[in-house]
């Protein structure tokens, strides 16, 4: 049994602060690096001790070399560092059995979830599916759900895990924090999180059949709303992203893999032309 493990930082237990989760900072971040590691560890421990035979984690926040490699459990091998085609699902592919998420994060704009934001919080304003507003949750569900594979963990806060629930009949979750505010969240310690994440894992595994690969109605549509207007004559580039409004693009294919592919060539893009592509 092979199994993938996204992991994300924010939804990490402990972690309530920008701070823990960015490398300019210095102690706070190291912690969070800590708190990140140990939830990833109890999911490959709860993995082996169900039969996994391979686990493979993707780092999968930020530059995304977040995960202290010397402390990784034994066994499972980690993809770190940027520019990954599929971001926060790279290495995936049909031969896996299941996936994890990990220290995942609600939606921008859902609820009170901690540090909550979509994909590059300080590009997109809000992201649509098929009509509907999306995070990284469904988007990946949805690249996992492309290869065949479905996700069958959740672990961040409560905000994330009922996104997850709703999304996904019958995927376990676990609840590392209940946030009340963008920036605060009532946390259940590390001490503690560690074996309800492995319990949590080891035993989904043992029924992962009960759950389906998550299947996006195609053709797909994603529209992104960015932050600036700027972002969308340079998305626009690419000849198959077409402007919905000064602030809106639209991609629809009929592929989600090449949707998705596209969706995040616009943001990289995006991202670039808020500060000017040539002013750097
Ligand atoms: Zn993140």
């Amino acid at each position: 049994m092979k199994v993938f493990i996204s992991a994300d930082m924010e939804g990490a237990s402990g972690i309530t602060s920008t701070k823990q989760c960015s490398p300019k900072e210095t102690t706070e971040y190291e912690r969070g690096r800590k708190f990140l590691t140990g939830d990833v560890n109890a999911a490959v421990r709860g993995a082996m001790s169900a039969g996994a035979t391979e686990v493979l984690v993707n780092d999968s926040h930020g530059p995304m070399t977040n995960i202290l490699i010397e402390d990784l459990e034994d066994g499972a091998r980690l993809i770190s560092g940027s520019n990954k085609p599929l971001l926060q699902m790279q290495g995936l592919d049909d031969s896996f059995d299941a996936v994890f998420f990990v220290a995942y994060h609600a939606r921008e704009g859902s609820g009170m979830g901690l540090l909550n934001h979509t994909i590059m919080g300080s590009v997109v304003q809000e992201l649509r599916c098929n009509g509907e507003p999306v995070g990284e949750t469904a988007i990946n569900a949805g690249i996992a759900g492309a290869m065949g594979v479905p996700v069958v963990l959740l672990t961040g806060d409560a905000e994330v895990a009922g996104e997850a629930q709703s999304l996904i009949p019958g995927i376990e979750t676990v609840a590392v924090k209940d946030s009340f505010d963008r920036h605060a969240s009532n946390c259940v310690p590390p001490s503690k999180t560690k074996g309800m994440i492995e319990e949590a894992a080891a035993g989904i595994l043992s029924r992962v059949d009960s759950i389906d690969p998550l299947a996006v109605e195609l053709p797909v549509v994603f529209q992104v709303t960015f932050r600036s207007t700027a972002s969308v004559a340079m998305a626009c580039l690419f000849p198959s992203v077409k402007p919905v409004d000064s602030k809106t693009i639209e991609i629809v294919d009929g592929d989600y893999l090449a949707a998705f592919k596209k969706l995040w060539g616009t943001l990289v893009l995006g991202h670039a032309a808020m500060g000017g592509v040539l002013e750097r």
